[in-house]
């Protein structure tokens, strides 16, 4: 199965992604983590990334691109994989149209996990991660409409997009993920 995963930041895909990798065993491919995790061993990407992280605006794309290309030729992402947090961009998702393309490997489904903004804002305060200040708070949420939201109309016109209703308890949104999937798996 190969699958995008987009919602806004706060959505709970983080916990929905754990969930469905646990039962359908695709390569999780977290872009949020392999910056994080290039900025705690310093790299030089790592610590470009970092400027923009640290204000929660979106690192330029072709960084990401880059890094999303290469991870994409890894042998365990020829079983399926979860990408989350990337596409963010229509840029990234035209790149990633390109790269799939010529692999042979389209997209099976591409799944938003819808919340209402004032929800989202509330869940981020109350987290305490080093980008979740009020501030970068407002830029990804921000970011997030202007940049992102675009995609789903981009999914949508392809017959990619599902929708799932992000409001209720980890297990009732997983439920309703499940529902999806089990019918494309
Ligand atoms: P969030 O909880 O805001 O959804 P992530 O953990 O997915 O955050 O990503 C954290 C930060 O990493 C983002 O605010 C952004 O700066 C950067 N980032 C992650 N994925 C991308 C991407 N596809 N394009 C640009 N920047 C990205």
């Amino acid at each position: 199965m190969r699958l995008v995963f987009i919602g806004p930041p706060g959505a709970g895909k983080g916990t929905q992604a754990e969930y469905l990798i646990k039962k359908y065993h695709p390569a999780h491919l977290s872009t949020g983590d392999m910056l994080r995790a290039a900025r705690d061993a310093q790299t030089e990407v790592g610590l470009k990334a970092n400027e923009y992280m640290s204000r929660g605006e979106l690192v330029p794309d072709q960084i990401i691109i880059d890094i999303i290309a290469e991870r994409l030729n890894a042998d365990d992402c020829a079983q399926g994989f979860l990408l989350d947090g990337f596409p963010r961009t229509i840029a990234q998702a035209e790149a990633l149209d390109e790269m799939l393309t010529k692999n042979g490997t389209p997209l099976d489904i591409v799944l938003e996990l819808k919340v209402p903004e004032e929800e989202l804002f509330t869940r981020l305060a109350g987290r305490g991660r080093a980008d979740d200040k009020p501030e970068a708070i407002r830029t990804r949420l921000e970011g997030y409409r202007t940049q992102t939201s675009p995609l789903l109309d981009y999914y949508g016109t392809k017959g990619l997009l599902v929708t799932i209703d992000g409001l209720g308890t980890v297990e009732e949104i997983f439920d309703r993920i499940q529902t999806v999937l089990d019918k494309i798996a």
